[in-house]
């Protein structure tokens, strides 16, 4: 196929000072939870993207010295020789398909707790760690700053030696320059502080100092937000703002925009809409003649023309949508683009980097594994006999084994219960703000069924005799989980056995399925993700006085490892939904909860016309278990036996990206003796040869 002559201008070479990229697909500098820790398997990552087709592939966050240190958060760092070796496995690969390579030098400040090294984090001023540690930095002194410089010079030597096209300066994200950037942090009287020009001085010193240093053969990128935060929705740049971008706006090679308020700039999109940066940073390109690049969580091919054609920027940023899919470029270039497998913002990709283990991503079970698993997000090994599947259960989990399988050739069957593919993806993408998340769905269905050898077969539910007469060499079973009605999780240990009528208790299941609570709803949350906030939103939006009563400190607690905790709490209070925290539902008799406190005990009552409890879920595995009961009470001649296994939630219920990977997993290792496991292997930083 040929690509769409609409998208020829995503093709374009663009030069960068030194440089020139091959087109417009640039994947931005972006977190991976791997960086120093674990170089071949980042390598391996960065080298994939390449070749999926990004002209530029950056590094994530990387240490210029020990002062910044992020530890238990893994970043890269050019801090002596054995780095630079480990940045050239990178480099090399992402050349080894044309595309340049970039480096987002790091200088931490008051975001850099150093845990690690044991260094005083130095600052613009002395401020507490913004990451909540008791820690503050040391405020700068002019020995500081020129100690500041000198490394970041050195650094970026380091850089080029390890094969670097790109380096940059990192003035954003609340790390050091963008403190000093800041007209809340800088609180200095020195010539860095006080007006706009003193406050740029040191970015400014930094981009002519790198520019000095390797700006022959590599170009110069500033990282920086398009606005401070001090604006307003109408009016989101100040003055101060736009004063700084055109005193710099000529001295680097490329500017990389972001926006002020992080979890706006990689919100999910549950509260975050694509390209919705725009309206802040599209001011910058009428500021500079160099090329701008930007993000926006950008799938659509005609979002990315558009953005470039309208002048907005010159480059299509992508953190997201390049982890969702490596070969988005590719795919655009050689017409396939209906086979793009757009992110759907559900930032699991980010909790990597909150959790410091390798990334993960709903949509692309390949992410993190390339390395340790030689997983590639587009090949797949041929299958290694003619066996057949039966696959049960059209959830993410089946539906993702289902297509691997196809893809790997095998004749595949799947069997479904309901009328509609996507299990609790279908359901779950109805709530309030969830839609893009059907796109898991959409993905698989739609490559499932450009595929002969895969039968669909909807409304029907299989008992154990029904999967077996089909005769498939293997089963797969990916029947999912049930929410529990009876209060067991977290809270609970045990069943809870006093919660009133049982016509006025309701779980997930119940409102996804249409069975909605009306009058004064208590939604007790002790899953801590973002099912119990985004219930309590779908019951008021259907008219419910809600109560929301949760057993963490915080709404959606775990949401702030994908970084949506905050705007899931704000949303909740913005509907004036009252929030109790820190209880437990101990009874419920049809009019009143009693909840108990989590610290001391003491109760409260709480008046509820019904209860909905997003405790804990119980796996649909009796399939499974009846299945293998048949088969162990078989006589040995009769027919030859199936392997039969389980995946997804009705193995282990689990967060969405799991049942993905595990119906990835399952397809990848289907050999002719059935599933075998495969651990993977582990990257050691000092194991470089
Ligand atoms: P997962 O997240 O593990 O993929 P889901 O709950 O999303 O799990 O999907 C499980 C799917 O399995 C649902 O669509 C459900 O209708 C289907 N299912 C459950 N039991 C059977 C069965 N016995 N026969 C066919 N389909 C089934
Ligand atoms: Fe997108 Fe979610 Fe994958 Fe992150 S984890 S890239 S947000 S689909």
């Amino acid at each position: 196929m040929t690509r769409d002559p609409r998208y020829d201008i995503l093709f374009e070479p663009v030069q960068i000072g030194p440089v020139t990229a091959p087109n417009r697909f640039y994947q931005v500098p972006h977190c991976n939870g791997m960086g120093a820790l674990r170089p071949h398997m980042v390598a391996t990552m960065r080298g994939i993207k390449a070749e999926g087709g990004w002209g530029v592939v950056n590094t994530e966050y990387c240490s210029i010295h020990p002062s910044s240190d992020d530890l238990p958060h893994a970043y890269a760092s050019l801090w002596d020789q054995a780095d630079i070796k480990a940045h050239a496995l990178m480099t090399e690969k992402v050349h080894e398909h044309g595309a340049l390579a970039g480096v987002e030098l790091w200088a931490g400040g008051a975001g850099s707790a150093n845990l690690l090294t044991r260094e005083v984090a130095l600052g613009v001023t002395s401020m507490p760690h913004v990451g909540g540690h008791p820690f503050q930095t040391r405020a700068m002194d002019s020995k500081d700053i020129r100690d500041l410089r000198r490394w970041h010079r050195e650094a970026a030597l380091r850089a080029r030696e390890a094969g670097f096209d790109i380096v940059y300066i990192y003035a954003t994200h609340t790390y050091l320059l963008s403190q000093f950037l800041s007209p809340h942090h800088n609180h200095r009287s020195d010539e860095y502080g006080g007006s706009v020009e003193n406050r740029v001085r040191l970015v400014r010193e930094l981009i002519e100092e790198t520019k000095d240093a390797v700006g022959d053969t590599c170009a110069v990128a500033v990282r920086m937000s398009a606005d401070d935060g001090t604006g307003t929705p109408d009016q989101p740049v100040s003055e101060d703002r736009r004063e700084m971008f055109e005193i710099l706006a000529e001295l680097p090679d490329l500017w990389d925009v972001n926006i002020h308020n992080y979890e706006h700039e990689m919100g999910v999109s549950r509260f975050v809409p694509e390209a919705s940066l725009e309206n802040t940073m599209s001011y910058v390109k009428s500021i500079t003649s160099k090329p701008v690049v930007s993000v926006g969580r950008f799938t659509s091919p005609d979002t990315m023309v558009s953005q470039v054609r309208r002048g907005i920027m010159d480059f299509v940023g992508a953190a997201r949508p390049s982890i969702a899919d490596p070969f988005i470029p590719r795919k655009i270039n050689e017409g396939r683009e209906d086979e793009i497998r757009e992110c759907i913002g559900c930032n699991i990709c980010y909790t990597g980097d909150s959790l410091s283990v390798p990334i993960r991503c709903t949509q692309n079970p390949t992410m993190g594994e390339e390395w340790r698993r030689g997983w590639h997000p587009e090949r797949i090994q041929a299958k290694s006999s003619d066996a057949t599947v039966l696959v049960v259960g059209a959830g993410p989990a089946g539906l993702e084994a289902t297509r691997a399988l196809g893809q790997r050739g095998y004749n595949v069957f799947l069997a479904e219960s309901s009328t509609e593919l996507g299990g609790r993806v279908t359901r779950e993408c109805r709530l309030p703000g969830l839609a893009e998340w059907g796109r898991v769905r959409d993905y698989r269905v739609q490559r499932i069924q450009t595929m002969p050898n895969v039968d669909i077969f909807l409304d029907n539910h299989l008992g154990a005799e029904d999967a077996l007469s089909i005769g498939a060499d293997h089963i797969v079973v990916a029947t999912g989980s049930t929410w529990r009605a009876d209060g067991f999780g977290r809270y609970h240990k045990s069943p809870c056995l006093n919660l009133g009528p049982s016509e006025q208790i309701f779980t997930p299941d119940d409102i996804l399925m249409g069975r909605v609570p009306q009058g004064k709803v208590l939604v007790f949350d002790d899953d801590h993700y973002y099912m119990g906030s985004v219930l309590a939103e779908t019951l008021v939006e259907q008219g419910a006085d809600v109560c929301f009563v949760t057993s963490e400190n915080l709404v959606s607690a775990w949401g702030v490892m994908t970084d949506e905790q905050h705007q899931a709490q704000q949303r909740l209070i913005q509907l004036g939904i009252e929030i109790i925290t820190s209880h437990g539902l101990d009874e419920y008799d049809g009019s009143n909860a009693r909840l108990g406190c989590v610290y001391s005990g003491q109760s409260k009552v709480v008046t509820a016309d019904a209860i909905v409890l997003v405790t804990a879920r119980t796996p649909v595995d009796s399939l499974y278990r009846e299945i293998i009961a048949r088969l162990e009470s078989a006589s040995p001649e009769s027919a030859p036996v199936p392997t039969v296994n389980k995946i997804g939630d009705c193995d282990a219920p689990a967060i969405i990206a799991a049942a993905v990977y595990a119906g990835h997993r399952y397809a990848r290792e289907l050999g002719a003796d059935g599933v075998h496991s495969d651990v993977g292997r582990q990257d050691k930083v000092f194991v470089l040869d």
